[in-house]
């Protein structure tokens, strides 16, 4: 799909700027050409309202620079993309074995909203980002924090103080979310539910209604990038070593049924949202954030995954890239 391959895998000139701006530009522009391809989420009637031509992507790397390009201010709900700040902190205050025993980490190989292995092949959810395990995480939380605590802790982790409920999304999807409900009171029939599933779904969606923007899911993912510290103030957020957690959970079910062969050809911890929005850590490097509401048939932008495709492949992202990238201008290790 790259319609530019101006570098080859080993001539990418590190450290120059001209070149890293080219290769953004290249990428948005091949991401922008896919955007009649897909779909605008329409099963929560709010969703259906985006335009289908909204594309943006925002670049933020650690020393503060940053690149970006198209729709990054435009605000948006970051539904599924809530689920790696709701591990985070279900993480960060009951603990890895506690926060384990309520949720299993495999992929699913469902669809994000499946009710069918949590009925019949066990009785705790796959993961924590599909929907049946962020709504027992969701629960967990529920008996600790607020919604406005989890909001204070949403806006330090994008770096966005600017961070809101969409009350028309949170509504829309309160309305029509049948599913979720059903989930929601499946956990309380097997009995590991840890709160009220009225209580605990409310929590989930005003999570899921939180206002962002491509930037403030560029800080997001510099936070996971760098491994939870916010590199600007010095405040370590979580500890790296469940920051390697959601990293690694993102990485095998982050991208919906559609995590593996993103694992394969862009290589990046990631979670998307059917909002249209993605968010990404590349290790040590730099978050980037994306909005793109035109969607695949897995429920991922189309715009985003196309573009990131031809980020990692030209830049060398992915964490198993046989390249480590110097940050200092000097020629990668052979
Ligand atoms: N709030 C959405 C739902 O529960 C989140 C879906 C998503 O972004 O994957 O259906």
């Amino acid at each position: 799909m790259a319609k530019y391959p101006t570098y080859g895998r080993e001539e990418f000139p590190y450290g120059d700027e001209e070149a890293f701006k080219q290769v953004f530009f290249e990428a948005y522009e091949n991401g922008r050409e896919m955007v009649g391809c897909g779909k605008v989420a329409d099963y929560i009637p709010e969703l259906r309202k985006a335009d289908y031509r909204s594309f943006g992507i925002c670049l933020l790397k650690k020393d503060g620079s940053f690149l970006s390009h198209g729709d990054v201010e435009t605000r948006f709900s970051m539904q599924s993309i809530c689920k790696t700040v709701m591990l985070a902190v279900a993480l960060r205050s009951f603990g890895f074995a506690k926060t384990f025993s309520h949720v299993k980490m495999e992929p699913s190989g469902d669809s994000f909203n499946s009710i069918i292995k949590l009925d019949t092949a066990s009785n705790l959810p796959y993961n924590p980002m599909i929907n049946a395990g962020a709504i027992q995480i969701a629960s967990l939380l529920s008996t600790r924090f607020s919604f406005e605590e989890l909001l204070g802790i949403t806006k330090s982790f994008c770096m966005d103080d600017g961070i809101t409920l969409n009350r028309a999304v949170y509504e829309s999807e309160w309305e029509t979310g049948d599913r979720n409900r059903a989930i929601a009171y499946l956990l309380k029939s097997k009995g590991v539910l840890q709160a009220d599933p009225q209580q605990t779904l409310d929590l989930y969606i005003r999570m899921c209604s939180l206002n962002v923007t491509a930037k403030s899911l560029a800080g997001l993912g510099l936070i996971l990038a760098n491994d939870g510290q916010n590199p600007f103030t010095g405040e370590q957020l979580v500890h790296p070593r469940h920051i390697r957690t959601v990293n690694s959970i993102m990485f095998t079910c982050g991208m919906y049924d559609g995590s593996g062969e993103f694992g394969v050809k862009v290589g990046i911890p990631a979670k998307s949202g059917v909002g249209g929005g993605i968010t990404c850590g590349v290790k040590g490097r730099m978050g980037i954030g994306i909005y793109g509401p035109s969607l695949d048939e897995k429920g991922n932008s189309i715009a985003g995954i196309t573009a990131l495709e031809h980020l990692s492949h030209l830049m060398h992202l992915s964490v198993f890239d046989y390249h480590p990238i110097p940050e200092n201008g000097e020629k990668g290790r052979e």
